[in-house]
């Protein structure tokens, strides 16, 4: 799992999660003032654009690799 933020600044936490087939991204909103505060999310919700792995940039680059680590 890894804080990410959205190219409009939100911030987000993303993680890898195996589907039995592929990893997928899920990523959770880690804005405290924003209604969706904690939520799983499929949209940014600052400016609406469906979210993207290449639209965020990690905090820490490093700890990309560790996005992978959580499996069902
Ligand atoms: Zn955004």
């Amino acid at each position: 799992m890894v804080f990410m933020r959205h190219g409009c600044g939100h911030r987000i936490w993303l993680v890898y999660r195996w589907t039995g087939i592929r990893y997928r991204p899920e990523y959770r909103d880690e804005e405290e003032e924003s209604p969706t505060a904690g939520e799983y999310i499929t949209h940014c919700p600052t400016c609406g654009e469906f979210l993207s792995t290449d639209d965020l940039l990690a905090e820490n680059t490093y700890l990309i690799e560790h996005a992978y680590l959580v499996a069902d």
